[in-house]
């Protein structure tokens, strides 16, 4: 099936069930009105000039506008290319060129970003050109540009003006469940965001296969906090919620943890997801004791590893009982594994769950051979979930997808007797230190036993004597006074000598991506100017 259809079948079964509540817009919509506005988009950007497989551009936060872009893009067998809304110029002009967008819907302003200077600035041309037919010397291809909201400035259409008549044109197009639906862009913890190439049969199952692991149904209210030009917005998001007939549910335009026990207590929500970082925000919150979340049941935890003691907090104080881990990445739609909603508390802390249905998994070692239950290695996947390519990049295709079809996911994993896997890292940062080879997360989740520290992040620095030393940045609870001895004296006599950190920082944040993750590398190269 495509995803046009399945909005189809959801608007015919249960047209007046509650499909998106956007809270910050004050926006709500029947699964009957989702379609029919997405319908609608998808025949005004046909009446502009786009094509079936023509590149659309969205960059904007969380908003209604959004999903209905989504469904439209899709519905009308075109590619929409997911931006990241913190992208500046430079970023944004890179994305639309690496994959050739003729059409760019942007979001007006959001927190202090001014994204139609931003236009502006890119385009000048915007100034005199009639709207949707733009020619601009730097991105020959993009000829149209449309602004989020009623009104338009210079040169862009207003996207409410793109809802146009629906017309039979629509159901002629043939979209096939093997096209290309989505391009979206890793989450840039590593280096470079690349873009992942997916297919209506990548995303949909696995949207399909995640709801089913926390038992989506009509019944449901998904609090989505995170970002939606992520896959774990629009898929484990969007698309989990389209094939149960659950309601989408945004908080804000971005991360905000009052504004998800907001919605949480208000629209009683019964299942909310998040970064571990996220959760760590909520539950934190001063005010955390006098919201009603009684109504949450359970979630899913992804994107990073999560601490112990927070997936104990997340099921005790949030009550999300069935909460359920995940992992996955961009470039597999994105979910491998899942832990489910009854798995023992000791797996589900402790472990991403097992592999998703119709997938195929292995661990491999360093000169590629299949290595024996319970060894770490690299983790490899293969099946309906891997994605089409890199957009445009045969060369890193190759890189990460082999001649038989193994997605190389560059994590560090081991997979038990029983099947749970175990994330220990990314081999990007794995720390050898004097031959040693050192998970970095393991120390994290030590110094997180001190009573003093909130977080903490682990990391190599080059040395000439180790090769690598460690490095961790050190986050205090609530403004306690910590010195670099007493973190040291924690680790003295608890944790083997050569895994104590040699340079501890004691820092107010870490540098992250918009999806939650910390940018190690990032980290490293502040430590490496400061050691210079
Ligand atoms: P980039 O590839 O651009 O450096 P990224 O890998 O963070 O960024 P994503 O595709 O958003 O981009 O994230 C996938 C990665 O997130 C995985 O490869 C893994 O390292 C990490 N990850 C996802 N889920 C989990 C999890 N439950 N536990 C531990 N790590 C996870
Ligand atoms: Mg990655």
């Amino acid at each position: 099936k495509t995803i046009g259809a399945m909005l189809a079948d959801a608007a015919a079964r249960d047209p007046d069930g509650e499909a998106l509540v956007v809270r910050h817009q004050g926006v709500r919509l029947t699964w009957a009105e989702l379609k029919q506005r997405s319908d609608a988009v998808a025949c005004g950007l046909l009446a502009a000039g786009v094509r079936p497989g023509d590149r659309v551009g969205i960059w904007a936060p969380n908003c209604a506008e959004w999903t209905i872009l989504q469904f439209a893009t899709a519905t009308a067998g075109m590619i929409l290319v997911t931006i990241n809304p913190a992208y500046r110029t430079s970023e944004l002009a890179y994305a639309l060129k690496k994959v050739g967008c003729c059409a760019l819907i942007a979001a007006k302003q959001h927190k202090t970003s001014d994204y139609v200077a931003m236009l502006r600035e890119l385009l000048p041309e915007l100034e005199t050109a009639t709207p949707g037919l733009l020619i601009a010397r730097n991105l020959p291809e993009l000829r149209l540009v449309a602004t989020i909201g009623d009104d338009a400035s210079a040169g862009c259409l207003s996207f409410n003006a793109l809802e146009a008549e629906i017309t039979p044109a629509l159901a002629a197009i043939p979209v096939d469940a093997s096209d290309a639906v989505n391009i979206q862009f890793t989450s840039g913890t590593t280096g470079f965001p690349k873009g992942a190439t997916l297919t209506h049969r990548n995303i949909l199952n696995n949207g399909y296969f995640v709801g089913a692991g926390i038992g989506l149904s009509k019944a449901d209210r998904v609090c989505i906090p995170v970002p939606l030009y992520h896959c774990f917005g629009m898929v484990m998001g969007n698309l989990a919620c389209l094939t149960h007939g659950a309601t989408m549910v945004y908080p804000a335009e971005s991360f905000d943890p009052m504004a998800v026990l907001e919605t949480v207590a208000d629209e009683r929500c019964t299942a909310l997801y998040g970064v571990p970082t996220m959760f760590i925000a909520v539950l934190g919150r001063p005010e955390f004791d006098s919201f009603d979340v009684s109504s949450l049941r359970t979630g899913i935890m992804a994107g990073s590893p999560c601490p112990v003691a927070t997936m104990r907090e997340v099921i005790d104080r949030l009550g999300m009982h069935q909460v359920t881990i995940a992992y996955g990445m961009t470039e597999t739609s994105p979910v491998s594994f899942q832990s489910a909603m009854d798995d023992p508390i000791e797996e589900r802390v402790s472990t991403v769950g097992r592999v998703q249905p119709h997938l195929e998994v292995k661990i491999v070692g360093p000169d590629g051979e299949t290595l024996p239950r319970g060894e770490a290695g690299e983790l490899c996947t293969r099946g309906y979930s891997v994605m089409q390519g890199y957009w445009d990049d045969a060369a890193r295709t190759a890189e990460a997808i082999d001649d038989d079809g193994w997605m190389h996911t560059g994590d560090i994993a081991t997979i038990d007797e029983k099947g749970y896997c175990r994330i220990t890292g990314r081999i990007k940062d794995m720390v050898i230190r004097g031959g040693e080879n050192i998970y970095p997360r393991e120390i994290e989740e030590f110094l997180l036993t001190h009573p003093h520290i909130a977080d903490a992040q682990v990391i190599g620095v080059p040395d000439d004597r180790y090769g690598e030393e460690l490095c961790a940045w050190v986050m205090t609870r609530g403004g306690a006074q910590l010195s670099e001895d007493e973190v040291r004296d924690h680790c003295r006599g608890s944790i083997a000598h050569y895994k104590v950190p040699r340079y501890i920082r004691f820092v107010e944040a870490f540098p992250m991506t918009i999806t939650g993750k910390v940018q190690k590398f990032a980290m490293r190269e502040t430590m490496i100017a400061e050691l210079k």
